[in-house]
């Protein structure tokens, strides 16, 4: 692409910003009214295709717009369905059928509709491929039965990604299918877990006889595995590759804080100064991490935002309540369990601290990033795999 189509494409959607600023004033406009013009204008997600949220232009351009409505007052996409924004879409829009993108899109860029991931069960966690909850063929339906564990936002969901075993004769990366299931579903039954952080954040989820039509049914039978590494893949960007301005983000919190205290120490200084400098290095990776990518989806190197920003949050949350001193001890939002219509946000800094130790476990642990960036990034020699060429029904299991 040249300087003058580069040029050209940001004035198209800088005009197009301001057109939608000014029909539909967000002051004036529901959040959900403002967010549908946003994806009929392809304002959404800039690089899908035409009619689909998109104009089919360069993702980094995206970060533009995003900018300039944020100046305009308009409400944040993402905070609205961070599951659906983050994963569901780029998977819809990757594997799913004309249909099933037209169906699902604008409503869950609007927030109308939520989506929730369930792929961890209670025996398949980084492993998942491992995972048993399964899926029947029956005429054009799927008959569906398992539990899925850790399922963030199922309790408002209204989609939820689904990753089930179709064939247990096939080695287990081969016999799995997915589905995009209604939550609303008699036959789907959500249990809230309660989180350290007093809410309940994520949930269990039972499926029982769940009847799903094989018309929601993403990528080919037996694909599921190449459908989910999608998600997963823009999971750790969504977690971990998000870029705040300078000094922004938790770091700015940890700045508050820090200003704030009067009883400061130089040792403590230096702690923070370490801190700031782990953010500035891991925003300027994230920076040129999503200018090198060039098309929609991530390849395994997302892994290097989230790993490190799973130890750097924690850290940065931890010095953070070391600096409350005595005061780190109290919970001021009360302990009574809340079921939460936001993910991983919190309202005071204990809550953070407690929140991010998470931050090292959801979107895969901070081992399985190792391994990811050590196999496939970095060429090293596998992790140790018994099972891979063995059928699933044949492996070993509690
Ligand atoms: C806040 C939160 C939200 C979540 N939301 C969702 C959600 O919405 N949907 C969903 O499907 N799941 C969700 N999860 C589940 C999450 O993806 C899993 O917890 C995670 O993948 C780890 O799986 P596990 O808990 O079964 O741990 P295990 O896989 O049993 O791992 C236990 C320990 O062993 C280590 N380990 C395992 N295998 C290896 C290996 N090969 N090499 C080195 N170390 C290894 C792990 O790093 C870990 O320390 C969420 C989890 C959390 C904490």
């Amino acid at each position: 692409m040249t300087a003058t189509e580069v040029t050209t494409d940001e004035t198209l959607v800088l005009e197009r910003c301001q057109q939608l600023l000014a029909e539909h004033p967000p002051a004036d406009t529901r959040p959900e009214v403002f967010l549908g013009h946003q994806f009929d204008l392809g304002l959404a997600w800039v690089h899908f295709p035409e009619g689909h949220g998109g104009l089919g232009l360069s993702p980094k351009l995206q970060t533009t717009i995003n900018q300039t409505l944020a100046g305009g007052g308009a409400p944040l996409a993402y905070a609205r369905n961070p599951i659906g924004h983050g994963m569901g879409a780029p998977t819809v829009v990757t594997h799913g059928s004309e249909e099933q993108r037209t169906r699902y899109l604008r409503p869950l860029f609007t927030g109308e509709e939520v989506w929730c991931q369930m792929f961890s069960e209670p025996g398949a966690g980084s492993d998942v491929a491992s995972l048993s909850t399964r899926a029947v063929r029956d005429g054009d339906e799927w008959v569906v039965n398992g539990q899925k564990v850790w399922t963030t936002l199922a309790h408002l969901a209204k989609w939820g990604m689904l990753v089930a075993r179709t064939d247990p004769d096939a080695v287990k990366h081969k016999g799995m299918t997915y589905f995009v299931v209604d939550m609303e579903d008699p036959a789907v039954e959500v249990r809230p877990l309660f989180q350290i952080t007093g809410e309940a954040e994520f949930n269990e989820v039972y499926l029982t006889d769940l009847r799903v039509p094989d018309s929601e049914r993403l990528g080919d039978v037996g694909e599921g595995w190449g459908v989910s590494l999608t998600t997963l893949m823009n999971e750790r960007v969504s977690i971990g590759g998000s870029v705040a301005p300078r000094g922004g983000g938790i770091i700015g919190e940890l700045t508050k804080v820090w200003h704030e205290r009067d009883d400061r120490t130089d040792t403590q200084r230096d702690e923070f100064m370490k801190l700031w400098i782990r953010a500035e290095v891991l925003r300027l990776t994230n920076i040129r991490a999503g200018q090198k990518r060039a098309v929609g989806n991530p390849g395994p190197e997302g892994s290097i935002g989230k790993a490190a920003s799973a130890e750097l949050n924690k850290d940065v949350s931890e010095f953070a309540v070391d600096l409350l001193g005595a005061d780190g001890m109290l919970f001021p939002g009360g302990y009574t369990m809340a079921r939460p219509k936001h993910a991983a946000m919190w309202a005071f800094t204990q809550q953070a601290f407690l929140r991010m130790r998470a931050q090292s476990i959801e979107g895969g642990t901070s081992e399985i990033m190792k391994n990811i960036l050590g196999e496939r990034v970095l060429g090293l020699p596998g992790d140790v795999r018994t099972d891979k060429a063995l059928p699933w029904n044949e492996v070993p299991r509690s």
